[in-house]
């Protein structure tokens, strides 16, 4: 367990924001963790893969880069199966050992970036698919007393791009691993218009979990910028929830608002379109901007401050609410 210091964190997060930690470690296992919280005073920053972050300043305490590693089979029947996945692991690439095994129920979650520990976080979603659908439970460590607590689907209060974590129990946890129950028989969702169509023309009508998973990358490839390539941490901004008078309001003057009914009788609107609307989409200032293919995602063209980004994340906020009465929430965690 070495401590580093004045550790650059550009690689570290995905947005490529240049910022530096005064401390950095990288934990490799659960009595690390322990030894280390038992012997800590300082500001922790938890980091899986850094791509739901922005960092706007240097981090004055210390940086715990998450690299708990392994993946354990807990139970298995002719239904299905449930894996205890350390928080460490690659998100893709364990969606990718649950296709090659015929694991059924997370397929529709390929390519999203980040770590296994950061998905119940914000309870990730893609195409019809959020992972609260198949996490049975959560173990975390508490911070300060270093004591385990196993949180159960339901007291991890999942919602929209939200959980427990980024909630009431913000900064007070470590997530040490994510046990996931899995179909092995498997039930395809295409339920995502995008899907199905990319489906047809590719002329597959009975879709296997792998040709599910093929067809969100290559539409997730098309659609949104390469980190690698293009600084960024996907959506910025929460697709908004209102009610269906302020739906239909929005309706009379744009009547091609795109809209999605929800179960308690709510539409949910898309952020990137009331974005698009009061003219963002596309637009640079300096070195970085909102992505000329998807007005949800701000971008790094290289080199710039995370402090510009979130004031342009500002900016947008106001402009949509001038014009639409609607305050877009960001998902992107600001550090
Ligand atoms: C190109 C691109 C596309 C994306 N598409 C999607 C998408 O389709 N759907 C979606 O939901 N998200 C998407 N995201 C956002 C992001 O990939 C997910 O939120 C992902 O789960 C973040 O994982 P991470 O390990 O990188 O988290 P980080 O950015 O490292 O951390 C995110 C937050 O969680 C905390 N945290 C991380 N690990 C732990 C832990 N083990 N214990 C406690 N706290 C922790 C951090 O302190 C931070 O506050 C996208 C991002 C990018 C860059």
């Amino acid at each position: 367990m070495q401590i580093q210091q004045n550790i650059s964190l550009k690689q570290y997060n995905t947005f490529g924001i240049d910022v530096n930690a005064a401390n950095f470690i990288s934990i490799e296992n659960k009595e690390e963790l322990k030894t280390f919280l038992k012997g800590n005073k300082q500001p922790i920053l938890i980091l899986g893969g850094g791509s739901n972050v922005l960092l706007t300043k240097n981090v004055e305490g210390i940086v715990l880069k998450n690299n708990l590693k392994g993946i354990e089979k807990l139970k298995e029947d002719n239904n299905s199966v449930e894996l205890k996945v350390k928080s460490g692991e690659n998100w893709h690439e364990f969606v990718l050992y649950c296709i090659a095994n015929n694991y059924s129920g997370i397929e529709n979650l390929s390519l999203i970036p980040g770590s296994v520990g950061a998905a119940p976080m914000q309870n990730i979603g893609a195409y019809g698919v959020e992972v609260k659908d198949v996490i049975m439970s959560v173990e975390a460590m508490n911070l300060k007393d270093c004591s385990i607590h196993h949180f159960k689907n339901k007291s991890c209060e999942f919602g929209y791009r939200s959980s427990i974590f980024k909630t009431k129990e913000k900064g007070n946890y470590f997530i040490t691993s994510v046990t996931f129950k899995l179909n092995k028989t498997p039930k395809i969702n295409t339920s995502y218009g995008a899907i199905e169509k990319e489906l047809n023309q590719r002329g597959i009508t009975q879709p296997t979990i792998k040709d599910v998973s093929d067809v969100v990358i290559s539409i997730r490839k098309s659609k949104l910028p390469d980190p690698t390539e293009i600084g960024n941490s996907g959506s910025f901004f929460k697709n908004p929830i209102v009610s269906k008078d302020i739906k239909e309001k929005i309706r009379a003057s744009y009547s091609d608002v795109p809209s999605y009914s929800q179960s308690n009788g709510d539409f949910k609107l898309a952020a990137g379109w009331l974005i698009e609307q009061c003219g963002w989409k596309g637009k640079i200032i300096d070195n970085y901007g909102v992505h000329a293919n998807q007005a949800l995602v701000l971008v790094n063209y290289g080199g710039a401050k995370g402090a510009d980004i979130f004031k342009l994340s500002e900016d947008i906020i106001n402009s949509v609410k001038n014009t639409f009465g609607i305050e877009l929430e960001r998902e992107v965690n600001i550090i």
